[in-house]
Order: structure tokens, then C-alpha cells, then sequence
């Protein structure tokens, strides 16, 4: 990737877009007075606009994950990250992003929203992007090759020997989207950053940090790539609540590491036990916080399920996952439900008037 140019990528509306200059990012030093922003004088507690690059956060986040600040965007939530990157890169009618179902579904839709085009290119029967298709298939209106790693739904990891050969044969942008990296055994794609230029890394606090519902990723990436994201970036992305949940989680590592420690735990013991049940009939290896579960009856599962007042996801529809539902690994009291679900589930070849109450 010698001749890489991220300006030949770029859509030419975005390399020229003048961004919007907000009150906080045209001054930044410290006064005594602020009355650049209209806003309200009354201390709440949130009477001012956050932030707008989160400097601090990043800097938290920076020494946490070993990459230099310049290197990161934070979006509200990874999808933020994606749909930012069809914006930045993808030219409407003319370029195209691949896929590699089956995949998270958000990068179909950011890229239909958009109406950019996507083109499917199926992963392999043990779940592995077919390199030579990929390669083959692109051309330089390939913007965006989207690789989940840990891939959900199937829950695997990618290669890192193939995440090298395509990041490396790729006319475009190879974003690996890791939101169930902590759980994986195999390690982030972030060190591979300073090889190519046209990767970015994903990752989120949503899975493993458990808050989802303070709305944070992350993208790592080359500062070149960096500033398009910040300059197409709503002005204050990434709210005052947010910023200040994320830098106390930081600031308590331990309790995401034992979180993380118990649901791999979990994991183990769930599949042990799923295993063991004669209507399962495979269960992927998993590098994920979730398993996917091929059964004889996936409809009837969860239906059942759901009557048990246990919802799991029904991903039997899905091509190369037919029969599979995805399981989430929960608490060990959750999880111990599940279980105690599925040893009484009622079955076609067992009488259901046999004393069982369900
Ligand atoms: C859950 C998930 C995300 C998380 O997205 P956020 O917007 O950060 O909550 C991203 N990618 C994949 C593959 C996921 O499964």
C-alpha cells in the first residue's frame, strides 16, 4: 500500500466542506467569563456545551488502549463510526461497500440509507471471508470493506493472516468492527494501524463496558482518516452524560476485566451444558459474549422460549446459519434459567402430560 492517497477516496464534497465552527472549538483556552455560546449562565450542572473532540476522554482512552490520541474518534456508539464512514467515502449511485454475510446488520443499512450500493460476498462455510472472491470482486469504487471481528452473528474471529491479506490487497477502506473484542482470544487489529493506512478499528463500550445505553464507540485510525471523521461529526456528537459515565468507567478497570472474566466463564459453562442436550445439534466456537446454537426445532425453541419469558435471537432466516438461534451469555442466575428452561422444553417425541409442569 506504498501509493496509498485517502484523498483519492474521499468524496470530493467532503475533502471541500467547510465545517461548522462551534463557539467551543473556535476558542479554546480558559476565561473567567464564557458568553460565546448562547447559552444558559445558570449552573445546572450541564448548562454548557460539552467538549466537541472529548480531549480528555481520548486521553483516558488513548493510555487504555496503547494508541496516541490523535488516532481516535469517538462517535455515538460504533454505528455512528459506520454510517460516517459511508458518508465520507462513498459517492451515492456511484461507489459501493462489501459485505461479508452473515454480518452485523448496520452496515447494509447505513449504506441504504445513504443509497449506496453493497455487495455481498458470502463468508465461507467455516466462516471465513473468502479472500480471492473479495479481492477479485473489487475496483476503485470499492470505498468500504466492512469485517466483523468477532463476527456477529457466527461469533468466530477473522484470521488475522486474512484481515493482513485483504488490508493489504484492498483497493479501499478495511474497517474491522471488533465491539466483541474483549472477549476474544485473539488481539486487536489496533496494532496493525501503523502497517495500513486504510484501516480503521472499531470498538465499543456497548458490549464489554457494559453501556450500551451511554451511546460511545470508537474508531482508530490514521489521522488523516481521523480528521474526516471530525470534520463530518455533528458538532457535540458525544454528550456531557456520556463523556463523564465513560471517564468513571475508566477509571474502574477492574470491575469491566471481572465482568468480561465471568461472562467467558459463563460461556464455557453454557456451551458445556448446551452440548449436552440431544435436540442441539452444533454449537459455534465462540470468541464473543453470545453463542450461536444450531437446534433441531429453532422456531419451536424460541417460541418456547419466549413463553418461558426467555427471548433469544431467532437467526435460523440468516443464510449459512440455518437452525441457529443466538444465544446472549446473561448472569449466572440468568443463565441458570435458560438452563433450567431447556431440560423441561417439551418435546414431539415426549409425551407433555407426564407430570412436568412447564
Ligand atoms: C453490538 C454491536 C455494535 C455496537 O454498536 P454501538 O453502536 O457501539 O452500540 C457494533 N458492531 C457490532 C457487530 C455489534 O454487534
Amino acid at each position: 500500500m506504498s501509493t496509498f492517497d485517502l484523498n483519492k477516496l474521499v468524496r470530493p464534497n467532503i475533502i471541500k466542506l467547510k465545517p461548522y465552527s462551534s463557539a467551543r472549538s473556535e476558542f479554546k483556552g480558559t476565561a473567567e467569563v464564557f458568553l460565546d455560546a448562547n447559552e444558559n449562565p445558570f449552573d445546572t450542572g450541564l448548562n454548557r456545551y460539552p467538549d466537541p473532540l472529548q480531549w480528555k476522554l481520548k486521553s483516558q482512552i488513548a493510555d487504555f488502549e496503547g494508541v496516541p490520541i490523535e488516532n481516535i474518534f469517538l462517535g455515538n456508539g460504533s454505528d455512528e463510526a459506520i454510517d460516517l464512514l459511508v458518508r465520507i467515502f462513498c459517492e451515492p449511485g456511484e461507489d459501493h461497500i462489501i459485505i461479508l454475510p452473515p454480518t452485523y446488520g448496520m452496515y447494509q443499512v447505513s449504506a441504504d440509507i445513504a443509497n449506496v450500493e453493497i455487495r455481498p460476498v458470502q463468508l465461507t462455510l467455516d466462516y471465513q471471508p473468502n479472500v480471492d472472491g473479495i479481492l477479485a470482486s473489487a475496483n476503485e469504487n470499492s470505498k468500504i470493506l466492512f469485517i466483523c471481528s468477532p463476527n456477529n452473528p457466527t461469533g468466530n474471529n477473522i484470521h488475522l493472516d486474512k484481515i493482513r491479506a485483504l488490508a493489504q490487497g484492498f483497493p479501499g477502506i478495511v474497517a474491522i468492527d471488533e465491539a466483541y473484542m474483549d472477549f476474544s482470544s485473539q488481539p486487536s487489529c489496533t496494532g496493525l494501524l501503523s502497517e495500513f493506512p486504510n484501516l480503521v478499528v472499531m470498538q465499543t463500550f456497548s458490549k464489554a463496558w457494559g453501556l450500551a445505553g451511554i451511546r460511545l464507540g470508537m474508531a482508530f485510525a490514521s489521522e488523516e482518516i481521523i480528521h474526516y471523521f471530525n470534520k463530518v461529526k455533528p458538532p457535540y456528537n458525544i454528550n456531557q452524560l456520556t463523556q463523564t459515565a465513560a471517564l468513571e468507567a475508566l477509571e474502574n478497570k477492574a470491575q469491566q476485566e471481572q465482568m468480561v472474566r465471568t461472562i467467558i466463564g459463563q460461556r464455557a459453562l453454557l456451551q458445556q451444558y448446551l452440548m449436552s442436550l440431544d435436540f442441539v445439534e452444533r454449537i459455534y466456537p465462540s470468541d464473543a459474549n453470545f453463542l450461536l446454537v444450531k437446534v433441531q426445532d429453532p422456531k419451536g425453541t424460541y417460541q418456547y422460549l419466549v413463553e418461558q419469558g426467555i427471548i433469544v435471537r431467532d437467526r435460523s432466516n440468516v443464510a449459512l446459519c440455518d437452525g441457529c438461534l443466538r444465544i446472549t451469555v446473561g448472569t449466572p442466575e440468568e443463565n441458570e434459567k435458560l438452563v433450567q428452561a431447556l431440560q423441561i422444553l417439551p418435546r414431539e417425541d415426549f409425551a407433555l402430560d407426564n407430570g412436568i409442569t412447564k
